[in-house]
Order: C-alpha cells, then sequence, then structure tokens
C-alpha cells in the first residue's frame, strides 16, 4: 500500500481490523491484501498479537474528547510505530517514502501505515474526522471522508435504521398524545 497524500487507505483498513479483529495470521494477511497490500514475508502469532494490542490504542484516538487529546495519544502511538521518513524503491518499483525500518514484519508495516495515514487524515481533513457510529447499538468506530464532514454513522445502514427508530418514536408520541 503506497500511503496516498490524505492518508485514506490506511484509516480504511484500520477501521475494518478494528471492526472485526481477525482471528488468524492468515486472515490478518488476506485482510490486508484486500485492502492492497503486498506481503513479502511470512505472517505469524506475533503479528497477530502485535496488531491486536495495536488496535485498542488507535481506538483510544477515536474516543479521544478534545482534539489536543487526540493528537497527544495519535503522538504516542506515531513515536512507538513510525520512524523518519525515508526514500524506498523496494518491489514494484517507483521512488516513495517509508515511516518505517526496512525488514519489519505485516503488524509493524500495518502499525507504521496507519499511525502515520490517521495524522495525514486528520491534519488534512479536521481532527473531528474520526468517530464512533451514533447509532446506539452499534457504535462501531468510522472515519469521515465526506466533503461536509458531518458524519454520524459507520455506514448509511445504520443512518437508515436511526432515521426508522426516531419516525417510530415520533409516531408513538403522536399517538400517545392523541388518547385521551
Ligand atoms: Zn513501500
Ligand atoms: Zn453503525
Amino acid at each position: 500500500m503506497q500511503q496516498n497524500p490524505y492518508g485514506e487507505d490506511p484509516v480504511r483498513l484500520v477501521l475494518d481490523l478494528a471492526a472485526q479483529p481477525p482471528c488468524t495470521p492468515a486472515e490478518f494477511a488476506d485482510r490486508c491484501v484486500a485492502a492492497g497490500m503486498a506481503i513479502d514475508r511470512p505472517v505469524g502469532d506475533g503479528d497477530l498479537a502485535e496488531l491486536l494490542e495495536f488496535l485498542p490504542r488507535w481506538l483510544a484516538v477515536v474516543d479521544a474528547d478534545t482534539p489536543e487529546q487526540r493528537a497527544a495519544l495519535l503522538n504516542a502511538l506515531l513515536t512507538d510505530a513510525s520512524e523518519h521518513p525515508r526514500l524506498t524503491d523496494h518491489a514494484d518499483g517507483g521512488w516513495h517514502v517509508h515511516y518505517r525500518a526496512d525488514g519489519l514484519g505485516l503488524a509493524g508495516v500495518v502499525r507504521a501505515v496507519v499511525s502515520v495515514g490517521t495524522a495525514l487524515h486528520l491534519t488534512h481533513r479536521g481532527m473531528d474526522r474520526l468517530g464512533r457510529c451514533a447509532l446506539l447499538d452499534c457504535g462501531r468506530a468510522y472515519g469521515d471522508f465526506t466533503r461536509g464532514g458531518r458524519q454520524r454513522y459507520c455506514s448509511p445502514a445504520c443512518a437508515n435504521r436511526d432515521a426508522v427508530r426516531r419516525f417510530r418514536a415520533r409516531q408513538a408520541a403522536r399517538q400517545a398524545a392523541r388518547k385521551p
């Protein structure tokens, strides 16, 4: 996965992994490949354990109450997960920037790509562009990639379910008010 300038692909990847953490190293690898990552070394139990430790730390960034707290938590992640930028032209050719050391396993690559991608996403689109689905029985993390930046649900399905629920609540209230 080449880091695009706005961090969208890595944020989408970590949202997917956080919503349903992989159960096996093979599943972890498959889902990264599906997201466009090239995997050039074996993926093992250590990678999965490292990912499962990383996901709650990333979700804490989502759950931060203020931009300052969000920045502080993400800065701590960047300190642990990324390194100074360097130019590389491995594999598919094409020079690009890595924010990590060479030779890391999949979890190390994901931690670096996701931390840097999240920083790019928040600074490009806005510090409030991460959140939790407003549908109470969902609560899944989402990234807001919309133009307007007013997303409140993880998906159109949750937005629709909440709209239906509010409509029914209003109807029920109206009927109750009509009764003598
Ligand atoms: Zn690369
Ligand atoms: Zn939802």
